[in-house]
């Protein structure tokens, strides 16, 4: 994919294996008024689970650089804290109450956020899987920008620099499709690459599609992970997979984030967005010893209750004969320890 020399045809970015097409007005409308009739989305039986935070841990894991166990705090949405290799990083930080770019109207958030950003250890990266308000929050960013001993290193996808160059923030890595970047650690270095998903972008009507969105593999030493972000299923997870088949001949990711909400209804919501059936085909597709479900319990952004996407996921965990713990749904605040990785 590369930018057209003339600039008479406004650029697009595009997916692999479908011609995405965002919603249309028609579509979007139809959507809200069935759900208006049938009810929907229903009300969420219980809460969505959250458990109070190991900050103690959190912050001593974060200053142990020779020693740090990796670690996964899943903080709500898409939203963790990922500790390994003597790094803090954040994947798509919103801490805001409404994903919606106005303050005052929009999606809310069922949770407040499992750690407030003034209690974060201090972080070194941030990935942002693509532009959308959920994933991509003007407030959170500008806070972490502005943290104490420094803006952490933000890795955006192609076209989202310019965004965080208008609100001043420069410390910015853009990147396209299997471009890599490497970032020091005190264990070495980490090496990040930017892979495809099937998705979208847009934070207005005008500029859809003007942004990519994407993955992040993270290669270290000690820990293999991956962000998926937001995605429909397609076989570029197959081809993440292969591509990095060589540096994973045992077993592939130690860690996985995989989204299993917003997915109802599959007529308006398939081509964006993954139901759990297919999170635990992204799971196999990228043999993860371990995943963990996000982008559920925090906004309302679709047809399912709350409550919904950890139920079906455990019947496709059933259905593919795979362990609740090798596919967890965790707790808001939960943390998870992980094992360093041995094999390469
Ligand atoms: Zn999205
Ligand atoms: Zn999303």
């Amino acid at each position: 994919m590369s930018q057209p020399i003339s600039s008479a045809i406004p650029f697009k970015f595009q997916n692999n294996y479908i011609k995405f097409e965002p919603p249309g007005l028609f579509d979007f409308l139809k959507w809200r008024w069935n759900a208006l009739v049938d009810g929907h989305p229903k009300s969420a039986q219980s809460p969505t689970p959250k458990v109070d935070t190991d900050l103690v841990f959190i912050h001593d894991n974060g200053k142990a650089s020779d020693k740090m166990q990796p670690a996964i705090t899943w903080i709500g949405h898409a939203t963790a804290l990922v500790q390994f290799s003597g790094l803090n990083m954040l994947t798509d930080p919103i801490f805001s109450e409404r994903a919606s770019p106005i303050s005052s109207i929009g999606p809310k958030r069922a949770q407040p956020p499992a750690i407030a950003l003034k209690d974060l250890p201090h972080i070194d990266l941030v990935l942002i899987s693509h532009n959308h308000y959920d994933h991509l929050d003007e407030s959170s960013v500008r806070s972490l920008a502005s943290q104490p001993g420094g803006s952490p290193l933000f890795l955006v996808p192609a076209g989202v620099k310019s965004w965080f160059i208008s609100l001043g923030i420069s410390n910015v890595v853009e990147l396209m499709w299997w471009q890599s970047h490497r970032a020091q650690s005190p264990k070495g270095s980490v090496e990040i690459v930017f892979t495809p998903v099937q998705h979208w972008s847009g934070r207005t009507l005008t500029d859809r599609m003007d942004t990519l969105w994407g993955g992040f593999a993270v290669f270290a030493d000690d820990f293999h992970f991956f962000h998926v972000g937001d995605t429909s299923y397609s076989p570029d997870f197959q081809d993440i997979a292969k591509r990095f088949a060589d540096r994973q001949p045992d077993h592939g990711f130690d860690l996985v984030l995989i989204p299993i909400g917003a997915y109802a209804p599959r007529w308006f919501m398939k081509d964006q967005h993954v139901d759990p059936a297919e999170s635990v085909q992204i799971h196999k597709d990228l043999r993860a010893r371990k995943s963990v479900a996000y982008h559920w319990g925090t906004f309302s952004l679709s047809d399912e209750a709350l409550d919904d996407p950890p139920v079906a996921l455990a019947a496709a965990r059933q259905e593919h004969d795979i362990s609740e713990s090798a596919f967890v749904a965790i707790s808001i605040g939960q943390t998870l320890k992980l094992p360093v990785r041995t094999a390469h």
